[in-house]
């Protein structure tokens, strides 16, 4: 199902030619009117008249997020205030957050690319959205609310929190698809599980949009055999608009709207641009954004590209799944560690629950990697020799994975900390 069927289905040459034509005006404009670019491209020696066609595209400098926190609040703003209609803020875990302003044609495409993804997995007139990412600076909420509003859907903006409540709504209003945080929807199948209430028989929902956060393949086979509910990867970062695009109905990669973003992987430490397949860090180019353009920003996020036909008809690259960020990659001992790689082998262990915490610790020299993981209520026992014997399986599957030694500590089902927004599953105590 598309929404927009001719840009939808558009071949990828005729889509090559709009975003050589919207990316050498966005570069032309810059170019003239924003000094930060101006300063950036000459730096490199090149000017708008040097784009003469989309792969020229790597003739540019990159952007980084350090760019944004030194020019906020608006210097990197590239039209008058009086043309700015709304701010969204994201908070940088260091330093100053993100300020992000919108035109009414930059709300447009983002709402329009939502429109798309929403469609595609077959959210229209005839369903009920309910969104629990949170409302507010957050883009989630906001940004899904738009597009299920666009595509005729009745939203219901539950924001976060509030869990049992959440339930009873998606119950009594007929729920037909959920957009969340993949952690907050693991903590409603808990909450859900608690009140006596099945997925498959008390709701009607079918679809859920999960994403802000990244989420493991086994996570989410994980997720659809718990409530039979099909679940869409939907990604998007504050710095593009906020959520924006999802895998289609065939689940084999998240498409790319060829019309909206342009998207390369490089390798982080080089930044030489990778070939289709290779993973490394993406690199996005915003090719209609009016009030806070990007062009080839580094966001950092870990994944690959494919061009292959995909059978949705839709041209679109597709991205795979995020498996991390380059700035959340651990080096534990000399390895390089990244918390998605740890998720997946526990992913894969029955008697492991949801709910997990990944400490690094320094002793001396030496690193000392601690992973706590709750225990599925049914595999929890007061039998020590079994909880022994279960904690050196798991040490010994993430040994096995990571290629460094880990210590497990089994907690009971609830014990550790619950996530209502973006999880924070990592902490790094380590005093470098
Ligand atoms: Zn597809």
């Amino acid at each position: 199902m598309f929404w927009n069927p001719k840009i939808e289905c558009m071949p990828l040459d005729e889509l090559k030619k709009i975003q050589y034509e919207e990316l050498k005006e966005q570069v032309t404009r810059l170019y003239e009117t924003n000094q930060f670019y101006r300063e950036r491209m000459d730096s490199k020696g090149v000017k708008p008249e040097d784009i003469k066609c989309i792969e020229d595209i790597s003739k540019l400098p990159f952007m980084y997020k350090q760019d944004l926190r030194d020019n906020y609040p608006t210097k990197m703003f590239n039209v008058p205030n009086n043309q700015i209609v709304r701010y969204h803020v994201s908070s940088g875990t260091t330093g100053k957050p993100t300020l992000v302003g919108y035109t009414r044609d930059d709300l447009e495409y983002w709402t329009d690319a939502l429109a798309r993804s929403l469609t595609s997995a077959g959210v229209g007139p005839d369903d009920t959205l309910q969104v629990c990412y949170g409302y507010g600076l957050f883009t989630g909420g906001l940004g899904l609310h738009y597009g299920g509003e666009k595509v005729g859907a009745t939203v219901l903006p539950a924001s976060t929190g509030n869990s049992e409540r959440q339930i009873e709504l998606m119950m009594d209003l007929g729920v037909t698809a959920i957009a969340c945080t993949p952690s907050y929807f693991i903590h409603l199948i808990d909450v859900a599980k608690k009140m006596g209430v099945d997925f498959r028989k008390d709701t009607k929902v079918r679809v859920a949009f999960l994403g802000a956060e990244p989420w493991s393949e086994s996570m989410k086979k994980k997720i659809e055999d718990a409530t039979g509910i099909e679940t869409f990867d939907i990604y998007g970062t504050s710095e593009q608009a906020g959520p924006m695009f999802t895998d289609c109905e065939c689940h084999n990669g998240i498409h790319i709207p060829a019309d909206i973003m342009y998207v390369e992987v490089i390798d982080p430490d080089t930044e030489e641009v990778l070939p289709e397949g290779s993973k490394g860090e993406l690199v996005v180019t915003m090719l209609k954004k009016q009030a806070f353009p990007l062009i080839r920003y580094r966001i950092k996020d870990i994944t690959s590209l494919d061009y292959s036909p995909c059978p949705c008809g839709r041209p679109s690259p597709r991205i795979a799944r995020i498996t991390g960020r380059s700035d959340d990659m651990l080096i534990v001992r000399g390895i390089n560690v990244f918390p998605s790689q740890i998720e997946y082998t526990l992913m894969q262990i029955p008697e492991v629950g949801d709910q997990y915490m990944i400490y690094v610790t320094r002793e001396g020299a030496l690193d000392n990697l601690t992973i706590q993981i709750e225990i599925k209520p049914e595999a929890f026992s007061d039998n020590m020799e079994e909880m022994l014997s279960l904690k050196r399986r798991i040490e010994s599957a993430l040994k096995k994975y990571l290629n460094i030694a880990v210590t497990v500590e089994l907690k009971e089902p609830g014990e550790l900390p619950r996530f209502e927004g973006k999880a924070k599953r990592v902490i790094d105590n380590r005093v470098i």
